[in-house]
C-alpha cells in the first residue's frame, strides 16, 4: 500500500531545522501547524484540519478559545508570576473556586502533569508515616501495568513500558505494580499493611484509552476505605469534561482521597495541573517541603478558573457525552475488516487497527492528515480519537467521511 505524503518544501524546510536542532525524542506526524480554532489547526502551507489529538486531551475547549484567550491576555498585561515567595491576589480566589468545584478542602498547585503526580505520591507517603502510622521508609503504593503517568525517573520506576525505561536507571523502590483492571489482584496486593495508595487511571489513555469494566473503580475505592489506604485517581487525560462527566470517576460516584488534574486545566494555555485533597492529607505538607516556582502564578490562576467555568458554560461534559456516542456508533457502523476494536467513553476514544503490515496505522494516519484529519497512532495498532469537546455532530459527520475514505485504501 502506497500511501502518499504530499510535503511541501517550506513545510520540509520546518521539519529540517526541528530534526537538526531539537532532540529526536518524539516521532511526529510530518505536519507543521502555525494557528488553530475551535476544533481545527492549520499547517503552514493553509492546510485546514480537524484536531482528533487535542494535545493528548489539553485542547479540551477547543484551539484559542476566546474567554480563555481574553483571561489569558488580560492577566498577562497585569501580573505573571510572584513565586510562592509573596503572595499575590489570584491564588487565593483560584484556590476556593477549584476546591469548591471539585469539592476538596484544599489545592496544592502545579505546572506539568507529572509534577501533580509526583505530589500526589508525595502526599500519600507523608499521610501513611504522619497519620496511618507506616514505618519510616516502608510506605509501599500500588500502581497498574501499562499504565502512563508521565515522565521523571520516579514515575518510570512503575511503568511497564521498556520504551520510557531502558538506560534509565537504577529506579526507585516503594511501588507495586499489579494488572489494571484486576480487582483480585488489588485485594491482595492491599493485604500489605504498608500500602498508603493505589494510583490509578480511571481509564488508561496512553495505552490506548483502555476502559475498565464498569464497577472497576467503584470496588477499588470501596477496597481502598477498608483496607485505609489512599485512592490517587490520575485525571490529567480523563478528566475536565473529556469522557462525558466532569471526572472520569464521576461515572461510579467516586470521590478519589488524592485528585490529580492537568492538561486542560489552562485550556491549552500554558502548562497548569493540581492536585487536590482533603486536609487530613494536605495538611502533612508544611512550608518549605514542597514546591515550584510557577506553582500557582497569577496567570496560571486566572486562566484555570476560566477553563473550568467555560467547561460548565459551554455543557462540554454533555456535548462531549453525546457526540462521543454518535463517533462510536458510526465507526462501529463502518464494520471495517481492519478495524477490530471500537472503544472509549465520551470523547476519549481510540479504534484498535487489525492488518498484517505493522505500519498500517501509521500509514493510515498519514492518509487522514492527507484528508484533513490529525490522529496520532499509539503502541503501533491504536489510534485515539480525542478532538475538542465542542465538535458538533455534522462535524463528526464529516470525519467519519475522512475516516473511511482514509480506510478505503486498506
Ligand atoms: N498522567 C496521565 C494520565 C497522562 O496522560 C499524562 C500525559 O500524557 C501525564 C500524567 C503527564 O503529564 P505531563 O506530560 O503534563 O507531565
Amino acid at each position: 500500500m502506497q500511501v502518499i505524503n504530499t510535503t511541501s518544501a517550506r513545510t520540509q524546510y520546518y521539519l529540517e531545522r526541528e530534526e537538526q536542532y531539537g532532540a529526536h525524542n518524539y516521532h511526529p506526524l510530518p505536519v507543521v501547524l502555525n494557528r488553530g480554532k475551535g476544533v481545527f489547526v492549520w499547517d503552514v502551507d493553509d492546510r485546514r484540519y480537524y484536531d482528533f489529538l487535542s494535545g493528548y486531551s489539553a485542547i479540551n475547549h477547543g484551539h484559542c478559545h476566546p474567554r480563555i484567550m481574553e483571561s489569558f491576555m488580560e492577566q498577562a498585561q497585569r501580573l505573571t508570576l510572584t513565586s510562592r515567595a509573596f503572595h499575590n491576589d489570584v491564588l487565593g480566589e483560584y484556590a476556593e473556586y477549584i476546591t469548591r468545584f471539585f469539592g476538596y478542602d484544599k489545592v496544592l498547585p502545579m505546572n506539568t502533569g507529572v509534577e501533580a503526580v509526583e505530589t500526589g505520591l508525595k502526599l500519600a507517603r507523608r499521610w501513611g508515616y504522619q497519620v496511618k502510622g507506616v514505618p519510616t521508609n516502608k510506605a509501599k503504593i500500588i500502581a497498574c501495568g501499562d499504565n502512563f503517568h508521565g515522565r521523571t525517573i520516579n514515575v518510570i520506576s512503575f511503568s511497564t513500558d521498556e520504551d520510557s525505561r531502558r538506560d534509565f536507571g537504577p529506579f526507585n523502590p516503594g511501588y507495586e505494580i499489579i494488572p489494571y483492571n484486576n480487582i483480585t489482584a488489588l485485594q491482595a496486593a492491599l493485604q500489605d499493611k504498608n500500602v498508603v495508595a493505589f494510583l490509578v487511571e480511571p481509564i488508561q489513555g496512553e495505552a490506548g484509552v483502555v476502559v475498565p469494566d464498569e464497577g472497576y473503580l467503584a470496588k477499588a475505592a470501596a477496597m481502598c476505605r477498608e483496607a485505609n489506604v489512599l485512592l490517587i485517581a490520575d485525571e490529567i487525560q480523563t478528566g475536565l469534561a473529556r469522557t462525558g462527566k466532569m471526572l472520569a470517576c464521576d461515572h461510579e460516584n467516586v470521590r478519589p482521597d488524592i485528585l490529580l488534574l492537568g492538561k486542560a486545566l489552562s485550556g491549552g494555555t500554558m502548562p497548569v495541573s493540581a492536585v487536590l485533597a482533603d486536609d487530613e492529607i494536605m495538611l502533612t505538607i508544611k512550608p518549605g517541603d514542597h514546591g515550584s516556582t510557577y506553582g500557582g502564578n497569577p496567570l496560571a490562576c486566572k486562566v484555570a478558573i476560566t477553563a473550568l467555568q467555560v467547561l460548565v458554560d459551554e455543557k462540554m461534559a454533555e456535548n462531549a457525552a453525546v457526540q462521543g456516542e454518535h463517533l462510536r456508533t458510526r465507526l462501529l457502523a463502518m464494520n471495517h475488516p481492519h478495524i477490530s476494536v471500537v472503544r472509549g467513553k465520551g470523547l476519549f476514544n481510540a479504534i484498535v487497527i487489525n492488518h498484517p503490515n505493522k505500519e498500517a496505522a501509521w500509514e493510515i494516519c498519514l492518509e487522514m492528515k492527507e484528508n484533513g484529519l490529525l490522529a496520532k497512532p499509539t503502541h503501533g495498532d491504536r489510534i485515539r480519537f480525542a478532538p475538542p469537546l465542542l465538535i458538533s455532530r455534522a462535524q463528526i459527520d464529516e470525519c467519519i467521511g475522512i475516516i473511511s475514505k482514509s480506510m478505503e485504501k486498506f
